[in-house]
């Protein structure tokens, strides 16, 4: 009879699940979804290869359309809401609502979007998605039902 060499996810840590708050979490801040240190974006927009930190594979991302998808459902529903109150309460002229809200929607819109870009890569890291999930993990992250 043969050996077959068996290693279990609770053996390496492939294929365990990790906690999707923490990783999102991280990903808001910005910082890498495994160790919460290392930059997640070199640039605005733009995602690191790999974590400067904990070296974790960053590239498998696919962060796409979400991002901005949130990003307009947020600003969208403060904006229009407190045009709403405003217009409401004290019914200012049109030049005065579009001086308001067309800046704060610029301005809300472009510093959400970030933070957006990086809780969706954490959960993309979390549940192992786009080639995320073929790694032993590095800080004790991976939890057990
Ligand atoms: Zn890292």
């Amino acid at each position: 009879m043969s050996s077959v060499d068996i290693t279990t996810p609770a053996q390496t840590g492939i294929g365990q699940k990790r906690a999707i708050w923490p990783a999102m979490r991280k990903g808001l801040a910005g910082k890498c979804p495994n160790c919460g240190t290392g930059d997640l974006f070199y640039k605005y927009l733009k995602v690191n290869d790999n974590c400067g930190h904990c070296n974790e594979e960053l590239y498998h991302q696919r962060a796409d359309d979400a991002p901005p998808y949130f990003t307009i459902f947020i600003v969208g529903h403060i904006v229009v809401a407190a045009m709403l109150v405003l217009e409401k309460l004290y019914h200012p002229a049109l030049w005065i609502h579009m001086a308001l809200w067309l800046p704060l929607t610029i301005l809300l819109s472009f510093w959400i979007l970030q933070p957006m870009k990086g809780m969706t890569i954490g959960l993309q890291w979390a549940n192992r998605m786009h080639g995320f999930g073929n790694e032993e993990d590095v800080d004790g992250t991976i939890w057990q039902d």
